[in-house]
């Protein structure tokens, strides 16, 4: 039997998603339901599929099937496509198996042409009804099908309003309507170089085929690249018969979650027109008007809207985001999918939802994406602030958080100056898909115009970024680069402040302030680590550091790198008398001083982690990186060492590297200088000696870094060994401590067998790893790795996200081989991959007992982990 490539809504359910696409298996189920849904029929992904192996052209066998399913939606309607007496009317729009919002287009009213507009006009006694909705239809099947710029055809509206001297749409008459029809058939004559197609069946191919063929456009591309959606799932096409908002003021249309996408309240929340088509509402042509007011307006129609949402809920058990149209006072639900929303939503629905009984504790860790948490875990401005500056302007608060930057007016350029390293908000009269590359740069967004449901709006809470949007009182000038609010003029080089939470717009820089981790949150955060089998610590080496990731949940500190220590102002001076030295007494002397502030350092830091395991790393970068650059700064220091600036000089050429990140680094300086790991390994234990006489009974981590061999790791090993000993004789107290090494060389990876024999702990350097296995220099990647992206070489920054096959290679050998030797081994990871979900549940399922990340991270390694966990439990 041949693939059958349509269905009709009767023959669908939501578990058809990856075969009709959410769109078209949501309007199959609710169907199904007995929910009010215009009937109609899916095209398949499938088809979508076949469509670009026939070079993008429909075929036989798919036109028969689509010929049938118009006789069903005929027969159903009791209407004929193309009838003057009452024409079928449809509406064809795309639905991918994942949604994606504002990435593909709808076309209304589809089947009308000169005859059927009569018919229409005729059947509904509405002429001007029957030829807005024709004009509509040209306009969009221009847009949409034909690639043709909307502006052509805006700009005829425009004039017409114009010459009647009105503003609104709905001020125009049917007269003017058929005149405007008229003018823009000739647009499309012109501009096509033929006729607007009469014939309905060649309308609904052609805009079958422009919906396949939007899988395929750039902005769809660079959404699912940002979404890690598969490019070979392809697009459904749903045909639905169409019902009309813009009938008169008993009709409407509108879009509304079942409870707010932004924050998460249990209450209706949404938009809706009178007298409107679906476009209207999320272009931000017309203002629309709050949900609850049509409980006023039309009592029935909103009850039944309510209970309608309520029961979408009950049956999906999420959050709804639902579209509808009102017809002459008849409730339609055109779409229903579970809604996107803030992280704050995210959290707040999912804990809500736990206590409704709605859904498990599980199915909440299980329902908040990883990554969304960072939107949370972002700051906020000061009350402080807040208080001290009056609001230049006040949009919707459409996505929260605070954002800081100079003003950028267009996608193109808030992503070059974003890449120059500047902060900017992208400051639009609205957004539309293409500007989406700027958005992603961009610190914030804040728009002129458009509501809740906006594209801007949509996007950016999508991307858990912080967006104002619809902020009237903004004069945005693209062209002259100004933005101007009353009697002020801002521009490019002003520093705006917008605040998401509030949709309060500032001009200049506000103070920000860390998130606040109360409530909802720290519920949620308790099941995740109820369900939670991985640790997860935290990268840091400054009390501050330590606090914050503390007050995120960190359960140790899996990272602290010294040499960030060495750089305090009261101690670079002796760091860089011991480097410079030509003998091992000044080197020495130099260490001595240098000693008790690093012991300070540590007993404040282990102090504030109680008895929390901290694992320390000796230091690990090239000697040069602590040495002055400027000529200045040389003569400086001489002049303080009191030797020549020659010698110093001489120094700085001498420890120059050709390849330094290959070079005298690691446990190799350990090795030809043991004195600075003796300095260390005392300092650490000394430190820790002093905690437990307070009472805390630290038990410290030795983390020796870039070992590659065995005999090697040996030589240090001894080293701080011997220099611990000597520490506990002098102090007449013994402790316990773990001596380790960080796995960041692939020969390390290879020989773990050798190394887990002397070591209590491997830690995962895979910044270094990642370096190393691609041969790829971390610090100059940047400079072509995103080409490599874009060329489709590498699917994914490997150093932002872990390549499993290359590097998750040596991971896996080297967990493999240590625990072959050593079944004690204690294993984690502190490379920047240890915050990113994706790798976070790698690593789980490789066995690893810890990750480590910066202390923003935390909560999202943890969530991470916890899913991990629910999907493939370890045994305890
Ligand atoms: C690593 O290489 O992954 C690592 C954590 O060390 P650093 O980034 O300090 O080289
Ligand atoms: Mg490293």
């Amino acid at each position: 039997m041949s693939t059958k490539y349509v269905y009709n809504f009767n023959e669908g359910d939501m578990s058809m998603r990856a075969l009709l696409g959410g769109k078209g298996a949501n309007l199959a189920e609710m169907t199904n339901l007995g929910i009010t849904v215009p009937y109609g029929f899916t095209i398949t992904t499938e088809a979508c599929t076949r469509f670009y192996e026939e070079d993008k052209k429909l075929w036989d066998d798919l036109n028969k099937e689509v010929t049938e399913h118009i006789k069903d939606l005929e027969k159903e309607n009791g209407k004929t496509f193309g009838s003057t007496e009452d024409p079928l009317l449809v509406s064809v729009r795309s639905g991918a198996p994942i949604s994606m919002p504002g990435m593909m287009d709808t076309i209304l009213n589809l089947g009308l042409n000169d005859d059927a507009v009569i018919g229409l006009a005729k059947k509904t006694d509405n002429e001007r009804f029957a030829y807005d909705s024709y004009r509509r239809f040209i306009q969009m099947f221009s847009d949409v099908a034909m690639e043709l710029d909307k502006n052509n055809f805006e700009n005829l509206l425009t004039a017409k309003k114009e010459a009647k001297g009105v503003k609104q749409d709905t001020d125009l008459d049917a007269n003017d309507l058929k005149e405007l029809v008229e003018e823009y058939k000739e647009k499309y004559k012109e501009l096509m170089g033929e006729d607007f197609p009469q014939e309905p069946r060649e309308q609904l191919d052609l805009a079958i085929s422009a919906v396949f063929r939007s899988w395929g456009n750039e902005r769809a591309i660079l959404y699912r690249k940002l979404n890690d959606i598969d490019d070979a799932m392809g697009t459904a096409v749903n045909v639905q018969s169409m019902v009309f908002g813009n009938m008169g003021d008993t009709s409407g249309t509108g879009v509304a979650f079942s409870r707010n996408p932004a924050t998460g309240e249990n209450k209706l929340f949404g938009e809706y027109l009178i007298n409107a088509q679906g476009e209207d509402v999320v272009a931000g042509v017309r203002t629309p008007q709050e949900i609850q007011t049509l409980a006023d307006k039309m009592p029935e129609v909103y009850q039944q809207f309510f209970e309608t949402s309520e029961k979408l809920e009950q049956h999906y058990k999420d959050m709804q985001d639902m579209e509808f149209t009102i017809q002459d006072g008849k409730l339609f639900l055109l779409q229903t999918r579970n809604g996107k929303r803030t992280a704050q939503a995210a959290v707040n629905v999912a804990v809500d939802m736990v206590h409704e009984e709605l859904i498990t504790k599980e199915e909440a860790v299980l329902r908040v994406n990883p990554k969304d948490l960072d939107g949370l875990l972002h700051p906020t401005f000061t009350d402080e602030s807040i208080k001290s500056n009056e609001p230049i302007a006040k949009g919707l608060a459409a996505s929260p958080g605070a954002a800081v930057g100079k003003i950028a007016f267009s996608a193109k350029e808030a992503a070059s100056r974003a890449a120059e390293g500047e902060a900017v908000i992208l400051v639009r009269e609205e957004t539309s898909p293409e500007d989406l590359e700027g958005m992603v740069s961009a610190k914030g967004i804040l728009t002129a115009r458009g509501g809740m449901t906006s594209h801007a709006a949509v996007v950016a809470r999508g991307m858990g970024k912080c967006c104002v949007a619809g902020a009237g009182e903004l004069h945005v000038n693209e062209f002259e680069h100004t933005v101007r609010v009353g009697d002020n003029v801002y521009k490019a080089d002003d520093v705006i402040s917008i605040d998401g939470s509030t949709g309060a717009i500032y001009a200049g820089n506000l103070e920000t302030q860390p998130p606040q981790l109360e409530g909802a949150f720290g519920e949620f955060m308790g099941w995740v680590d109820e369900f939670r089998q991985m640790k997860v610590r935290t990268n840091a080496d400054t009390p501050r550091d330590v606090s914050q990731a503390l007050e995120f949940g960190a359960e140790g500190i899996g990272l602290c790198r010294t040499e960030h220590m060495f750089f305090k102002e009261d101690r670079i001076f002796q760091v860089r008398k011991m480097i410079l030295a030509s003998d091992l007494e000044t080197r020495e002397a130099a260490l001595e001083k240098i000693l008790p502030m690093q012991e300070d350092d540590f007993y404040q830091i282990y102090s504030l982690m109680k008895e929390r395991p901290v694992t320390v790393r000796l230091l690990d970068p090239p000697l040069h990186e602590f040495l002055p650059r400027g000529d200045q700064e040389i003569m400086d220091l001489a002049h303080e060492l009191k030797v020549e600036p020659a010698r110093v000089k001489e120094r700085i050429v001498e420890l120059q590297e050709v390849n330094p990140m290959l070079g005298f680094r690691g446990l190799r300086l350990a090795v030809i200088y043991p004195e600075i790991a003796r300095m260390q390994a005392r300092a650490i234990i000394q430190a820790a000696i002093h905690c437990h006489e307070d009472g805390i009974k630290v038990v410290p981590e030795i983390m020796i870094p870039l070992s590659s061999d065995a005999k090697e790791l040996k030589t240090v090993k001894e080293t701080v060994r011997e220099e611990i000993e000597k520490v506990f004789e002098e102090k007449g107290k013994k402790i316990d401590y773990l001596l380790g090494t960080m796995i960041e060389i692939p020969r390390a990876a290879i020989t773990a067998d050798e190394i887990a024999e002397i070591t209590d702990f491997f830690s995962f350097g895979t910044n270094d790893l990642t370096q190393m296995t691609f041969g790829l220099s971390r610090d100059d990647a940047g400079k072509f790795l995103p080409k490599y992206i874009e060329k489709d070489i590498l699917e994914k920054d490997p150093f932002q996200v872990l390549d499993q096959k290359g590097v998750g290679f040596l991971i896996e050998t080297a967990v493999e081989k240590g625990r072959k030797t050593n079944q004690d081994l204690h294993i984690g990871i502190c490379g920047e991959h240890g915050g990113e979900p994706n790798t976070v549940k790698y690593l789980y399922n490789v066995g690893l007992d810890y990750v480590s990340c910066s202390p923003f991270r935390v909560p999202i390694a943890k969530l991470a982990a916890a899913q991990a966990s629910i999907e493939n439990p370890r045994n305890k």
